[in-house]
């Protein structure tokens, strides 16, 4: 405990909140047996030597600095955190962490940058107190808050109205293996262009994970499918089904190779008997199997690439071009294969199946890291990012062993702006 009112009191020094001859002082008064024990804190608060706010402030650091991964917990006042806005926070990583009085200290990865920190203070109007961290830390913190339900928490709902939507943005709705291994949802993502949103596979849990990302199904236009595994179309007929409920009235599409739209139709004839013989909207099933296809509505092209995973029916990844003249390209599952360099090719954004960290049996057809890395120079690729994430993909992507990005639950990439 001895420690910690150190360590107050030294971040109070640090900031140049408080002379060393009152500290000394303080402590002085703590150390007298005839006082009541007390807090150094409210010593200082109770002598007048800080403030309310002071206090509450370093403890807040304190609390911040134990744990980076508590970085986004952002103890501020809404309207000094509307000054610094979040695209030139983001674009700078720089990540405002805690208000203490005049002083606002800020996660940066350049703290040695002099004209950054002059606009920070100009922005501001406050003292800044950089503290060094890496910029995949500030990103990864930044993601939480700009993740709508977190911001709310945390009284940021602005960030959504201030953050311009250049996008595409893609979310890692699910980033987790067919049993949801590390608790993460099974796959899907979530993709807005300037023209479409639409989702690329849709696992069991997908419709309650987009409402608790505050993603609205009701504004999806489709669904793109790679293949026939329940862990990867499962959550297709209550997607669906929140449409009607919603009354939609303008089509929906679901798009993939026609056996695996068979099974989707057999599947929601399963669970909700006759609803869809006769939506009240239009549902469009369109097949895709060697030729691109526009998706409906857009000048998007989706692409498809076979791939190597389950034996009986197709198996696509698939090359998607945007609107804002960006690919992103899925894997869905897949064993290694030769495929898999052309897909890559020219992409801004390679989402890549990775399930283990060592090859598995070929009969398993999936693929592992140990593969990914030794390919690593053939997948062209701008950002490759891993999901479908295995146990043993978790664990050492934890301990930082994993040279590649790993998708998690609730990520958004903003491919129109990247930190790297
Ligand atoms: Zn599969």
């Amino acid at each position: 405990m001895r420690q910690r009112y150190l360590k107050f009191g030294e971040w109070l020094q640090r900031l140049e909140l408080l002379s060393a001859a009152d500290l000394a002082a303080a402590l002085q008064t703590q150390a007298d047996p005839a006082q009541p024990a007390r807090y150094i804190g409210e010593i200082l608060l109770a002598e007048g030597l800080i403030s309310e706010a002071v206090r509450d402030g370093v403890l807040a650091l304190q609390k911040l600095l134990g744990d980076s991964t508590r970085l986004a917990e952002m103890p501020i006042a809404p309207e000094v955190l509307r000054k610094i806005p979040p695209r030139f926070a983001r674009d700078n990583a720089v990540l405002p962490l805690t208000q203490i009085a005049d002083h606002l200290v800020v996660a940066l990865a350049q703290t040695d940058s002099e004209p950054l920190l002059a606009e920070l203070t100009e922005l501001t109007g406050c003292r800044i107190y950089p503290l060094p961290y890496r910029a995949a830390d500030i990103l990864a913190a930044a993601q939480v808050v700009y993740d709508p339900r977190r911001a709310s928490q945390a009284g940021m709902e602005w960030i959504h109205e201030a953050l311009p939507m250049d996008g595409p943005l893609i979310t890692f709705v699910g980033s987790g293996d067919a049993v949801s291994t590390g608790a993460r949802n099974q796959t899907c993502i979530h993709v807005r262009s300037e023209e479409c949103t639409f989702l690329i596979d849709c696992g069991p849990a997908s419709l309650s994970a987009m409402k608790q990302l505050g993603l609205p199904p009701q504004q999806l236009q489709g669904i793109l499918l790679t293949h026939a595994h329940g862990d990867h179309f499962g959550g297709v007929p209550y997607v669906l089904l929140e449409q009607v409920l919603a009354g939609r009235s303008a089509p929906f599409w679901v798009m993939g190779p026609a056996p695996v739209l068979e099974r989707v139709q057999q599947w929601n004839e399963l669970a909700f008997p006759k609803l869809f013989d006769q939506p009240p909207f239009e549902l469009l099933w369109l097949e895709i199997e060697q030729e691109p296809r526009a998706l409906p509505g857009t000048g998007a092209m989706v692409y498809p690439f076979a791939m190597h995973h389950q034996r009986s029916l197709p198996c696509l990844g698939y090359q998607i071009h945007l609107a804002e003249e960006k690919i992103i390209a899925y894997t869905g599952d897949t064993a290694w294969c030769d495929n898999l360099v052309l897909l890559a090719r020219d992409t801004d954004l390679l989402i890549c199946e990775c399930s283990a960290y060592e090859p598995l049996p070929e009969a398993v057809r999936h693929l592992s890291y140990q593969e990914l890395l030794a390919h690593q120079a053939e997948l062209k690729t701008r950002q490759l990012m891993l999901t479908h994430l295995g146990q043993e993909m978790l664990t050492r992507a934890a301990q930082g062993e994993i040279a590649f990005e790993c998708a998690f639950d609730g990520l958004t990439l903003d491919l129109s702006s990247r930190l790297d």
